[in-house]
């Protein structure tokens, strides 16, 4: 298949891609991605809820210890990392960039506890950048359709930054993630009507 007849049946199998996580800053998306990682977005956004209502900026955030943060967030799952993160990413934003979110990748990565992933979600999210966030799902989808031979997320997101244009980067982000998480299952996939079954290296194995 060619990139725009993969990026037409994206279309219609997810035709209203966007974010589940909710956030009303680029600061308050960058602290929601953090603590998704092996986490759900459900579960994020209850715990964000609450958050948000006191700390939703790098300096209240930092009137917080780690300890009393990790208790805030603490069903996250890995509350003494994602605190720690949290903590040192809002240290870096006052720091480095005057308390204002930074809006490249460069910049971005240069704070401790962001990753490429993070950066990229944040960048086509919250400032409408063109970037191709790679999470397990994305990788997963683009393996199984060819896409990439690669487990490197970082070489995925390159691979698909070849195959596909600019302009569809971010919207195919949210439609692998979403197709990914509801029917392209690691475990179990919902093969039927699935558009991809000619080129899926899973359905073709599994015939
Ligand atoms: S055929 Fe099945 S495994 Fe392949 S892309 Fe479709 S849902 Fe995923």
């Amino acid at each position: 298949m060619t990139s725009r007849q993969i990026t037409q049946a994206f279309d219609e199998l997810v035709p209203d891609p966007k974010c589940e996580l909710e956030y009303h800053s680029p600061y308050e998306l960058l602290v929601a991605v953090i603590l998704s990682a092996q986490c759900t977005d459900k579960r994020v956004n209850m715990v964000t809820r609450e958050l948000f209502k006191t700390y939703n900026t790098p300096e209240s955030m930092l009137t917080l210890s780690q300890q009393q943060l990790g208790k805030l967030i603490h069903s996250c799952g890995f509350y003494n990392s994602k605190s720690k993160a949290i903590l040192e990413m809002s240290r870096d934003i006052i720091q480095k960039f005057d308390g204002v979110v930074p809006q490249t990748i460069e910049e971005l990565t240069s704070l401790r506890g962001v990753g490429r992933k993070t950066a990229n979600v944040v960048i086509s999210e919250a400032f409408k950048g063109d970037a191709f966030a790679v999470d397990t799902h994305v990788l997963r989808v683009s393996n199984r359709l060819g896409l990439t031979k690669s487990d490197n997320p970082d070489k995925v997101e390159e691979d698909l930054k070849q195959f596909f244009p600019k302009s569809s980067w971010s919207r195919l982000h949210y439609q692998m993630v979403l197709f990914g998480r509801y029917k392209c299952k690691a475990q179990k996939p919902d093969c039927k009507d699935c558009p991809f079954q000619k080129i899926c290296s899973y359905f073709l194995k599994q015939k």
